[in-house]
């Protein structure tokens, strides 16, 4: 951050700006335990609104909530081949507690599958009892060599739900059911516009049949894996022993899914929608919608402009999250400038004039500059202020939707210029892969982009690409080619 408070722009340093806003805007803190993060009230209002929100998504859907312990035994972990080697290089594990070594070190879970299917096991013994569809609420760990708040954390916490079917059919719907949770969710109340598809072979979860996931694009043009929903066949199935009695009397194994999101949606919030000016908050996961910032220079004068401050908010509890900023220490221009950096919505100026007159000044965080402030009558300001919400939201969502549509490219066949693109501007290319790990892997080394999907058909482009990005054969798939966090 410079000398007078700005903070470095966005198209100066990205990286800068992102370490810096998170400060800024008050939504973490360092650790003393590098890679861990503390998030402040601030940045966790912010996580519980996107918690209760996806709580009532899960619900609506069948699922429910229940906890499971932190630590699992080693061989719990071992008891799944690809799951272990996937996860063993980011485990941390327990050696010592209470003083002694212990007899079987204990894993602090990275993902809970095999601490969950050896338990819940034994709740099922027939039909009946399927499907389970589970939702735990944790926090998990997962040992980073490289870390940033919000987007990769050891420690960080998220949602991860586990449910086991009588038919493949019908976990591979739940998989799919969950993905379309996930993006009604990032869409609607975080405006991020996401593209679905799945992932291919070499960035499955481990131990998955099939991954599919949510790919966001972020205001410097990397994507942003948002969001990940596994088919997990029978695999975790067969390691745990989780078994059924069909109606004819048979033991079949179950079938699994597994899905998580985490803190790193508010990574995804902050890159989506922020600017230079700091943070910028879609009002569905505002923790205040509007701030009141109440104008006085004498006594007489505070306690007019903060009772109609009260008054006003009274009048819109209940449908909009208000604050009145009534700080003795600092200018009305110090808060604007405070709350412009923390991404509230909508602001309302109230001075003594405005009382006297019966309006106040209503100011957009995001609306063009010609209709950024306006001046509203009391009873006007009451009834418009919900459904400006609503139009600020439609409108932070519209803006990601022109963006990520000016910074995709489709029909791109030329690999020389696909490197040009990856090194430039970077953003989201559509193009084709012959369906060869090798292919995918020059790729990288050679751009550091990877296959972020393979999209769904609503995503993928009216004429299918005929050749490999890569090598020029024929494409097997179309791909979702970005350079990613
Ligand atoms: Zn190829």
């Amino acid at each position: 951050m410079t000398k007078d408070r700005r903070l470095t722009s966005q198209s100066e340093d990205f990286a800068a700006w992102y370490t810096e806003v998170v400060q800024a805007a008050g939504l973490v803190d360092y650790s003393p335990v590098r890679g861990c993060m503390v998030i402040k009230p601030y940045g966790y209002a912010i996580w519980e609104l996107m918690q209760s929100a996806l709580d009532g998504l899960f619900k609506a859907t069948g699922h429910q909530n229940a906890y499971f312990p932190l630590f699992l035994p080693q061989s719990a972990l071992d008891r799944e081949a690809e799951h272990v080697e996937g996860f063993a290089p980011q485990t941390a594990v327990v050696t010592h507690a209470g003083g002694e070594e212990l007899e079987e070190p204990l894993v602090v879970r990275p993902t809970s599958e095999a601490v969950i299917w050896p338990v819940v096991a034994n709740w099922i013994q027939s039909y009946r009892d399927l499907p389970v569809l589970l939702n735990q609420w944790a926090n998990v760990v997962r040992w980073e060599l490289r870390t940033r708040p919000f987007l990769r954390t050891t420690e960080f916490l998220w949602q991860e739900g586990h449910t086991a079917h009588a038919i493949a059919e019908e976990a591979r719907e739940e998989a799919r059911r969950m993905l379309a949770v996930y993006r009604e969710f990032m869409e609607e109340w975080m405006a991020m516009p996401v593209v679905t598809g799945e992932k291919t072979p070499s960035e499955r979860f481990a131990g998955a049949e099939r991954t599919f996931a949510c790919e966001a694009l972020m205001k410097d043009n990397k994507a942003l894996q948002a969001g990940t929903s596994h088919d997990l066949g029978q695999n975790f199935a067969r390691a745990f022993e989780v078994q059924y009695q069909t109606e004819e009397g048979r033991h079949e194994f179950v079938w699994n899914t597994s899905w998580g999101v985490s803190t790193r949606l508010i990574g995804g919030l902050i890159m989506t929608h922020g600017d230079d000016q700091g943070l910028s908050l879609p009002p569905r996961l505002a923790p205040y919608q509007l701030v009141i910032v109440p104008i006085w220079k004498s006594d007489e004068q505070r306690q007019s402009v903060l009772e109609k401050a009260e008054l006003l908010r009274a009048g819109l509890a209940g449908g909009v999250r208000v604050h009145i900023d009534d700080r003795e220490n600092m200018t009305p221009g110090a808060k604007y400038f405070d709350w412009e950096r923390r991404g509230v919505p909508l602001r309302m100026e109230v001075g003594p004039r405005d009382v006297e007159k019966s309006q106040v000044v209503l100011v957009s965080r995001t609306a063009s500059a010609e209709d950024r402030k306006r001046f509203v009558g009391d009873a006007e300001a009451l009834a418009t202020i919900p459904e400006m919400l609503i139009d600020l939201q439609a409108g932070v969502r519209r803006e990601a939707e022109r963006r990520r549509a000016e910074n995709s490219v489709r029909g791109l066949a030329d690999y020389g210029e696909f490197k040009a693109r990856m090194e430039g501007s970077g953003g989201f290319v559509y193009a084709g892969w012959c369906g060869d790990e090798r292919c995918e892997q020059k790729v990288k080394q050679d751009t550091k982009a990877t296959i972020r999907v393979l999209p769904d058909p609503e995503f993928r482009s009216e004429e299918p690409p005929e050749r490999c990005l890569c090598c020029g054969e024929s494409a097997d798939h179309e791909a979702l080619w970005a350079k990613a966090y």
